[in-house]
């Protein structure tokens, strides 16, 4: 495989790289990943620069003694067996190939060689009330009390239901809104930003009538929340446009259609965009390396599972299923 030479500059466009087949597709397209995947600029058939982790289920594979390990080298997507004589060029992916060329990863798995910029500033144990790549916003949000350990259990994952293509601005909006309601969480605008407005020691609504098995119900007194500026699900009127509950429409790349699956419930939902999906995991891996002992991932919840009656959030909004959401965020703490 040749890497295409180009002097122009050229602008990716939003995308991924389907590790299965290595097939490199736009967020244009009308077509969700499959197995893993990295998402990252696409630039031509052959460049792509990866901006995210693995993500994605592992999904089936075959017996291993009928696979060759090698590896993927991400930047230009060349295919390397272990059994050649050369080293690879990081960022990279090692793995195992079928007879057919198919590729599956290592598990758990990992990009070696990527920097991601993740917020590792605190120590783990630190137990900080506010998290430090957050902006704080004051005043604070209603609160109604002191969690039992003095921290949350987990997390409960949101959208807003509400304008967002303005950025911080519809994120400050979300938590005046939500203050006036008497309500209490995180919010994320789509840009990544992360907005805090009540310490971490202490609970306020968010998640209304709710319950799960270990928690019992009205979660909010034990998870906190993180809205994600979005406008959710979303009503198809033709096959360039859809439109919010609000009347705000939006284009088909912004858009992503899922099938009933786990949590979600079948439709179409306006996508949170990469640095909110980056955002959020950052979020949600340093809430449980800041109190390792209280903050549980399996209490890493969506709105649409402690109230699946009432609601749709994250639904397919988010680029995966809360059950695999929850395994993504172990599998990158446990790589930390
Ligand atoms: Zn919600």
């Amino acid at each position: 495989m040749n890497k295409k030479e180009t002097n122009t500059e050229r602008t990716g466009a939003p995308g991924w790289l389907e590790l299965f087949d290595l097939s490199l597709h736009t967020d244009v397209e009308a077509v969700s990943p499959t197995g893993p995947y990295i998402r990252g600029t696409v630039d031509g058939d052959t460049s792509f620069t990866p901006s995210s982790d693995i993500l994605g289920p592992a999904g089936e594979r075959p017996p291993r003694q009928n696979l060759n390990p090698g590896w993927i080298e991400l930047k230009t997507l060349l295919v390397h067996r272990d059994t050649e004589s050369v080293s690879p060029a990081t960022p990279y992916v090692h793995g195992y190939f079928d007879e057919a060329g198919h590729f599956f990863p290592d598990e758990p798995f990992n990009i070696i060689g990527l920097e991601l910029d993740r917020p590792n500033k605190t120590e783990s144990g630190q137990n900080f009330l506010w998290y430090p790549n957050a902006e704080i916003i004051e005043p604070e949000m209603r609160t109604r009390g002191r969690y039992p350990n003095g921290y949350p259990l987990g997390a409960i994952v949101h959208y807003t239901a509400g304008r967002s293509l303005s950025g911080d601005a519809n994120a400050r909006n979300t938590i005046s809104w939500g203050r006036q309601e008497g309500y209490a969480y995180f919010c994320i605008s789509n840009t990544g930003n992360v907005f805090q407005a009540h310490p971490l020691d202490r609970w306020g609504s968010h998640a209304g009538r709710s319950s799960w098995p270990g928690l019992g119900e009205w979660v909010s007194t034990k998870l906190v929340g993180i809205e994600v500026c979005c406008a959710g699900k979303l009503t198809k009127i033709s096959n360039d446009a859809y439109k919010s509950w609000f009347n705000e429409i939006y284009q088909p790349h912004l858009v992503r259609h899922s099938r009933s699956k786990d949590n979600i419930k079948a439709g179409y939902y306006h996508k949170y965009t990469d640095e909110q999906e980056k955002a959020l995991i950052d979020l949600i891996l340093w809430l449980k390396r800041n109190n390792p002992d209280v903050f549980n991932f399996d209490y890493v919840l969506g709105h649409d599972e402690v109230a699946p009656d009432r609601k749709n959030d994250p639904g397919a909004s988010l680029s995966m299923s809360m059950p695999n959401f929850r395994k993504l965020v172990k599998r990158l703490y446990e790589g930390m």
